[in-house]
């Protein structure tokens, strides 16, 4: 137990032990929210889970829950971002090894989350609800701790692309679907169990990987599946320690993407040299590094100059991810509010009896249930499409829900995690407690795979390119009409907004805003709790308007919204 974390006994922390050293009573401060079960006293995501085809999960969600609700679990994610990964480019006899080290307590939380297959297990056993499964017990996993479900994410997204070249698929899926961790530092030929990260963006750029200077070199023949050198540099590399990652770079025919594994199968140290690693605000128990590619061996993933559309389809995975993760990141700063409020008085009444109080924290609980509503339906979808990817009503709304989803949501959470963090007043703000945390954690995934203006663009793009996918999204909608007159007219607004695209890219973030909002809130419709739903669309679709948490208009069923976000409460 990390002594900053530990907490005395009470009587020697009172001075009881010797009475002139007892200067006052500790008292009026919340409880711990620890060894709570994180799924069994989370109403929405119950429901979420149920109504999205996962219910065979239960039991395994409610073990999950059971352990990153555990002080134990808990104290792993403090512990993991007190110690920072340490960069070592040369080993004590001056040899190179461009070696990552990180805390033990990082390595038990990647081997929770591989041995529970949050990596892997919509993959490995397709069935009706396995996204959404494996949805829930990722954002159970992030509520613990962000910065190790980078590589989770990054192994779980990097199938789909690894899948387009048959021969590396059959050599490399089995063990990266396989539920083990090995952090070993030995070629990917000598272990069962292997993690995948990503390198696309360059310095001069992220967004537009058009502008990638890298270059790759046959060794030999030309194509997929075959070899290559690779020679330049990469700005971004999360998680150096991957066993492989999937690269873009340029070949005579354009931007390819490439399998670059960390050793080369003859053993010797495939050349790819860390610089140094980020110094990042947070997902700091994350190593991000910048790294050089001095004559890296690769396969070619997909076709040659196809590189984007190979990766496109990790990264519509990983921007799932971000949805995950942000929402789990809402949650969990509710819960510590909630907990807080709970065991807290100030002037007279407990915080969660006072009405204001009670508005800010219903406040943010409808923004978690939004969230998790627009998440859980994607998750569907690509449940849906991973059984039949002839479905063409969800792969065409996943074309427009993962940017839309991804912009929205991952935008909300600073604001969010900061109004959490000042529920808890000014402990939230110190280290000792996860709202500081989970503040710094707030803004990553809007900037990562894909910024905001980005997503937003997506959007457009996708509305260019197959325009029947506003079709697919107003047929969804159109499952909710007649429900609530105020979502109505926000949704025959939101059509009228496409008869005129003019100056679409300008206003491309106004518009994403009004497709997430609709969908949220005609899936909370759906979903059947009327006093969610009634709030979500009095304060973010009526008259009312959306302003700062905290200014739901009255008349609002409060208390069954507070219910849900009590993580003490199992209902
Ligand atoms: C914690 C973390 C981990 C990361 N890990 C990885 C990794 O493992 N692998 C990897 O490849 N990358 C990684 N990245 C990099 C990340 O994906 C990029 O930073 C991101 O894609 C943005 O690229 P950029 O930094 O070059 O910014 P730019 O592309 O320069 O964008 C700057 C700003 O301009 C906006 N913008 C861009 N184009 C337009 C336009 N046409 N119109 C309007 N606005 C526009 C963007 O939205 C953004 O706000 C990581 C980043 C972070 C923060």
């Amino acid at each position: 137990m990390n002594a900053k974390h530990d907490t005395p006994h009470r009587e020697e922390q009172q001075g009881k032990a010797d009475p002139l050293a007892q200067t006052h009573e500790v008292f009026n401060q919340a409880r711990a929210l620890e060894d709570y079960n994180a799924y069994d006293n989370d109403t929405a995501l119950r429901e979420a889970v149920r109504r999205h085809g996962a219910g065979w999960a239960e039991g395994t969600l409610s073990a999950h829950g059971a352990r990153t609700g555990s002080a134990e679990v808990i104290e792993w994610g403090f512990l993991a971002n007190e110690h920072k990964p340490q960069f070592f480019s040369h080993d004590r006899q001056g040899y190179r090894v461009d070696y990552v080290k990180y805390h033990e307590a990082y390595h038990r939380l990647m081997t929770l989350g591989l041995e529970s297959g949050i990596h892997s297990a919509p993959w490995a056993d397709p069935k009706p609800g396995a996204h959404v499964a494996r949805a829930a017990q990722s954002y159970l996993q992030g509520q613990v701790e962000a910065g190790h479900g980078c590589p989770l994410t990054m192994t779980f997204a990097s199938a789909p692309s690894i899948k387009l070249t048959p021969s590396l698929a059959k050599e490399w899926l089995p063990k990266i679907l396989n539920n083990a961790y090995d952090p070993r530092n030995v070629p990917h030929t000598e272990k069962q169990a292997l993690t995948i990260g990503m390198g696309m963006t360059e310095k001069q750029g992220g967004s537009d990987v058009r502008a990638n200077t890298t270059r790759a070199y046959p060794i030999a023949a030309e194509g997929s599946g075959e070899a290559y050198e690779l020679v330049g540099h990469k700005w971004f590399t999360s998680a150096p320690m991957c066993d492989a990652f999937l690269v873009l770079a340029q070949t005579d025919n354009g931007l390819s993407c490439f399998l670059v594994p960390r050793w080369r199968p003859d053993g010797s140290k495939n050349p790819i040299q860390v610089q140094r690693l980020k110094n990042k605000m947070g997902n700091v128990s994350n190593a991000s590094s910048e790294i050089e590619l001095r004559g890296a061996l690769g396969w070619m993933v997909g076709e040659e100059g196809r590189g984007v559309p190979a990766i496109i389809e990790m990264v519509a995975m990983t921007r799932f991810d971000c949805m995950v993760g942000s929402t789990s990141g809402q949650r969990q700063a509710v819960a510590q509010a909630v907990n807080h409020a709970m065991g807290r008085a100030a002037f007279g009444k407990t915080l969660i009896d006072q009405p204001l109080m009670r508005n800010v924290l219903a406040d943010l609980q409808l923004e978690v249930e939004g969230s998790l509503a627009i998440t859980m339906r994607m998750g569907e979808a690509l449940d849906n499409t991973t059984l039949d990817p002839s479905n063409e009503h969800e792969t065409l709304l996943l074309r427009l829900g993962l940017p839309a989803g991804k912009y929205w949501i991952c935008k909300r959470t600073p604001f969010h995690a900061y109004e959490a963090m000042e529920c808890l007043g000014g402990n939230g703000v110190t280290e000792d407690f996860i709202m500081a945390r989970l503040y710094r954690e707030a803004p990553i995934n809007a900037i990562w795979e894909g910024s905001g203006n980005v997503q937003a663009l997506d959007m457009l793009r996708a509305l260019a390119k197959t325009p029947a996918v506003l079709d697919v999204w107003f047929a969804e909608l159109a499952k909710t009409t007649g429900s609530d007159p105020r979502l109505d007219k926000a949704v025959t607004s939101l059509k009228r907004e496409f008869a005129d695209m003019d100056e679409a890219e300008y206003r491309a973030r106004d518009i994403v805003d009004r497709l997430s909002l609709t969908m949220q809130a005609s899936q909370l419709v759906a979903a059947g709790n009327s006093a969610v739903a009634d709030a979500f669309i009095a304060s973010r679709l009526g008259e009312h308007g959306d302003r700062n948490y905290g200014t739901l208009p009255r008349g609002l069923d409060l208390g069954e919204i507070l219910r849900r976000a009590n993580p003490w409460e199992s209902s």
